[in-house]
This record gives structure tokens, C-alpha cells and sequence, in this order.
């Protein structure tokens, strides 16, 4: 590659990952980097998912940065149109917009060991980085399934991540295919307005009320005046749910009251018996993410809506086959189907020391040290990787221990002096994912008798991360140099320094 623009640091992505390790490097005394972004605003995730009815399953008081607290939060649960007017504030406030490159999808970037930097090639030119920070998200690349005649559906189709807000569900008869956390925002919202909402349902989840509620004025005031009370809100928020892993991880049985509460949920709402079977969850709840809504079931109890407990699996003309036979015929079909999650598309883009792409190094699992950094990637890592994800607190929580782990990563590097790079040795990633793996044996996400997208094809949970906030925070608290292998440049033979010098002279 010709010579190109250099920076120390090129992070991928402006959703929370990005936006936050954007901050944490100028708080860290680095401005030498940038943000590439490949759509046209920050946001990631609360950008793309503008779907009826999307909102943080999470309360915001602990859903946002503990260093930039908003103490206007307007709901206890907000909204995405509100979350992602807090990353707008967030890019605004902390005067990230000069970093950020809009419109830069990065295509590849390819370790160079000659100058021991990243070659990064994106559709707005090309560039490289002493240090790549990928922040480009576990739920940001849609996934459609493939079913048989959807390419011949005359009526619209699209993914909930990717809503077409020209399209009027108005009167018409829609498909919903899907029941995670998108679908059950989506069926109560647009269940009012469609003529007729067939549901597909491969497996039915476990919901609980969802108790969310107008913040007051007086509270945002109080949280105004007094900026700890949002600080005492938050401990409280996240002690509750740090209370509530030891169930998840080391005691599910323990979670049977907690079934008992969401079938009585379900049971106010649907008086059906036939449908209540057809709503009611085989395996232990937790085992699939915990669903949040108080409208869900009330919604699916209406005239308009069918309930198929089976999967879409054809697509004849305008008529929608399930698996197991029954048939209707729709105008729209919406696919709340998730994400591209244990083959991330930007896998296939990274190109390691070995001329191997990250995605063939994970070909037989994703695996990182500390959910970071993966052999043969030397001074590359990932925010949100590998076993880093949360079934019931906010990912904010480990974003932020990611970018801990950062900041260490580039002392460390500063510390070491001159050209310099660090590459996880290989060893310290197998004993870093055998320990996590070890204790995923024992948690409801393996042992509650789901298959979720928390499991990889080959059935190993490579997303979940199996123990506290505090716990993950303490282990990304520091970069511990016996787990990397240091690489410095080779110097360089007397022929190419005087070339070189003579290189600067000229320029
Ligand atoms: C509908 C929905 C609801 C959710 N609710 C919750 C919740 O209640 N609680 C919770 O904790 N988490 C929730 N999540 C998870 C959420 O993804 C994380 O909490 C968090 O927002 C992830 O932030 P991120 O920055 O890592 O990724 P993202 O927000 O996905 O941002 C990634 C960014 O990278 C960009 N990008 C990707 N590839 C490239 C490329 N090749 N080149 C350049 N840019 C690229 C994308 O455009 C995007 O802007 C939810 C996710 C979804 C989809």
C-alpha cells in the first residue's frame, strides 16, 4: 500500500463502544485519531433501530455513560428516539465531530509487520493506525434467514433494524417473523393500526411486565439540582441486577418463582387456553434474554392477530407458509429475525499477522483475551467482544471496563516506548476462554434447555459473559504484559535509515 495518512488510533464505529472509546482517548491525552463510521450520523445501534415502539430494555439511569450522566432522562425505560439524542449531546459535549469520519464503511484492514501498523482500507480512501479499536457491535448487521420464494414476494419486505417508515402498515395484512426483544416491541405498536398481524413464532419467550413510567419533573429536577441522587439512582439499578447473576450463572433452578411471575403476566392477558399453550416457553426462563413488555400479550389477545407456533418457512407468491403447514396471505413482511452475532461480518475484513482473517482464526469459535484482544492481531482489539455480552444489566457497564482496558492497553504501549505493538500469546487466550467456558457449564444460558443466539453454530456460548459487572471490571482493570507477546520493528540495516533519512530530507 502507498503511503498514507497515519493516526495512533483508528476506532471503527460511533455507537456507544465508539463514541465511548472516543472520549476515553482524549481523556487519556490522545487527539491523534479517528472515528470511521460507515453511515452518516453516530447512534449504531439506537440510529439503525428506529422500528415502532424500540426501546431500551434496560433504565436509562444505568443505560448511558457514568461519565456523563442525564439527569432528563424522560422515562424510567427511554426511548430510542431519546437514547440517541443523548449520543448526539454525548458527540457535541465532548467535541468528538472534528475525529469522526462519516460515511467511511471500513472494507479491510490488514496488519503490517514491516511498520508493525494497520493498513485500513474504507470506501472514503485509505489510512492506517499504530492501534485499531473495533467497535463496530454485536447487533449491527441484520440477519435475514434464507427462506425458499422470498425473492419473489410481490408485497414490501424489510428487516426491523431497517424500517422503511415510508411504508404504510395502515389496513394491511402484515407477517411478523420473529418473537425476540425487536418483535415484541413491534407487534403491540403496530397491532392497532395493521388489518390483519400473523406472527410467526418459532419459540415463545419468557415475558415479564415491563414498569415503566414518566420521569417527573420534580425528579429531574432533584437529579438537576443535585447530581448524586442520579449517582444513589444508578448504584441502585445496578445492584439489583448484580444481585440477580448468581441465579443466572451458578443457580437457575432458583429462577422456577421467577417463571411463576411471568406466567401470571401472561396469564391476565390471554384467556385463551389453546393460545396460552401456544405462548408458554419449554425451557428455563433466562436461558434466552428475558423479555420486557406489558403490551406483548394483550396485544396478541386481539381479533387481527394470529399466532403461528412455527417458524416461516416458504414463501409462495403473497402467501406465507410455517413449517408446520398453516398458510396466510400478507402485504409486508417483517423480519425481526436478529443479527449477524457469532459471525460478525467484520470478522471477515481483519486480516491477521498470518495473512488469516479473524474470521478463519474463529472459524471454530470467537474467542479473545479479556473480550478483547486475539492472537496473531497484534494491537487490534474489540469493545463488545468475544463473552463480553449481558443477559439482564446494561452493556454500558461493560463497555466502559472495555475501555479501562484500552486506556491500559495504549500506556502500556507508551510505557514500552518506540515502535512497539503487543500480540495476546496465544496460550493466555486459551486459558482466558477456558476459564470462561468452564463456568458456562453451570449457567441457564447452557443448561436451560434453549438454543438461543447466545450459542454459536457448534452450540458453545461465545457471547454471554458468566459472572458480575464487578468481576469483568476487575479483570479489565489492567493489561497484564505476561499475556502478550511484545514486537518491536526490526531495525532497520544501514542502507534503509539513510534511505529513509534522505526520504525526509527530500519531503
Ligand atoms: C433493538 C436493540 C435493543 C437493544 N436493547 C438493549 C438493552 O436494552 N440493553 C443493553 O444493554 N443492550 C441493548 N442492546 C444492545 C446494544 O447493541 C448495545 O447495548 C450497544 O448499543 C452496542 O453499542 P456498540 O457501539 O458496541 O455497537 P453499535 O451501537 O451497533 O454501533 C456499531 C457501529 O459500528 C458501525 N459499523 C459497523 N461495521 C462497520 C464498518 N465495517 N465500517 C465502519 N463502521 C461500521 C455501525 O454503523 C454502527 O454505527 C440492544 C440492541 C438492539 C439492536
Amino acid at each position: 500500500m502507498a503511503e498514507h495518512e497515519h493516526v495512533r488510533v483508528a476506532v471503527i464505529g460511533s455507537g456507544f463502544g465508539g463514541l465511548g472509546a472516543a472520549v476515553r482517548l482524549r481523556r487519556e491525552g490522545i487527539t491523534d485519531f479517528v472515528v470511521l463510521e460507515r453511515a452518516s450520523s453516530v447512534g449504531g445501534t439506537w440510529r439503525d433501530n428506529s422500528y415502532p415502539g424500540c426501546a431500551c430494555d434496560v433504565p436509562s439511569h444505568l443505560y448511558s455513560f457514568s461519565f456523563a450522566p442525564n439527569p432528563d432522562w424522560p422515562r424510567t425505560f427511554s426511548g430510542q428516539e431519546h437514547i440517541r439524542a443523548y449520543l448526539e449531546h454525548v458527540t457535541d459535549v465532548f467535541r468528538l465531530r472534528p475525529h469522526i469520519r462519516f460515511d467511511s464503511e471500513v472494507k479491510k484492514m490488514t496488519w503490517n509487520a514491516e511498520h508493525l501498523r494497520w493498513d485500513i482500507e474504507t470506501t472514503s480512501g485509505n489510512l492506517c493506525a499504530d492501534v485499531v479499536v473495533s467497535a463496530t457491535g454485536p447487533l449491527s448487521d441484520p440477519k435475514i434467514p434464507d427462506i425458499t420464494g422470498l425473492d419473489s414476494f410481490p408485497g414490501k419486505v424489510f428487516h426491523s433494524a431497517r424500517w422503511d417508515h415510508d411504508y404504510d402498515l395502515t389496513g394491511k395484512r402484515v407477517a411478523v417473523v420473529g418473537t425476540g426483544a425487536s418483535a415484541i416491541q413491534i407487534v403491540p405498536s403496530i397491532q392497532p393500526r395493521v388489518g390483519r398481524l400473523t406472527l410467526f413464532q418459532r419459540t415463545p419467550p419468557w415475558v415479564m411486565p415491563r414498569v415503566d413510567r414518566a420521569i417527573s419533573s420534580l425528579e429531574r429536577s432533584l437529579h438537576r439540582a443535585l447530581p448524586l441522587t442520579t449517582q444513589v439512582r444508578r448504584g441502585l439499578l445496578w445492584g439489583i441486577r448484580e444481585l440477580q447473576v448468581q441465579a443466572f450463572t451458578k443457580h437457575p433452578d432458583e429462577l422456577g418463582f421467577v417463571e411463576q411471575l411471568a406466567k401470571r403476566n401472561m396469564a391476565r392477558a390471554i384467556k385463551d387456553p389453546a393460545l396460552r399453550a401456544k405462548l408458554t416457553p419449554d425451557y428455563r426462563i433466562g436461558c434466552k434474554r428475558i423479555l420486557l413488555s406489558s403490551t406483548y400479550y394483550p396485544a396478541l389477545a386481539q381479533d387481527n392477530v394470529d399466532v403461528v407456533a412455527s417458524g416461516l418457512s416458504e414463501v409462495r407468491g403473497s402467501t406465507v407458509v410455517a413449517a408446520d403447514g398453516t398458510e396466510a396471505e400478507v402485504d409486508a413482511i417483517v423480519f425481526g429475525t436478529g443479527f449477524h452475532v457469532t459471525d460478525m461480518p467484520i470478522a471477515e475484513r481483519v486480516v491477521g499477522a498470518d495473512g488469516r482473517t479473524l474470521a478463519e482464526t474463529w472459524k471454530n469459535g470467537m474467542a479473545a483475551l479479556r473480550g478483547a484482544s486475539a492472537a496473531g492481531f497484534p494491537n487490534w482489539m474489540t469493545i463488545i467482544g468475544p463473552n463480553t455480552g449481558l443477559g439482564n444489566s446494561s452493556m454500558i457497564l461493560m463497555i466502559e471496563s472495555q475501555l479501562n482496558y484500552m486506556a491500559d492497553y495504549l500506556r502500556q504501549l507508551n510505557v514500552l516506548g518506540g515502535k512497539v505493538a503487543l500480540d495476546a500469546r496465544q496460550s493466555a487466550v486459551d486459558a482466558w476462554n477456558h476459564k470462561v467456558q468452564e463456568r458456562m457449564k453451570r449457567t441457564v444460558w447452557n443448561t436451560g434447555g434453549c438454543t438461543s443466539w447466545y450459542l454459536d453454530a457448534s452450540g458453545r456460548n461465545t457471547t454471554i459473559w458468566p459472572g458480575t459487572t464487578t468481576e469483568f471490571r476487575r479483570a479489565t482493570r489492567r493489561v497484564d504484559l505476561a499475556e502478550y507477546e511484545v514486537i518491536r520493528a526490526p531495525r532497520p540495516t544501514a542502507t534503509a535509515a539513510r534511505r529513509q533519512a534522505a526520504a525526509e530530507v527530500d519531503a
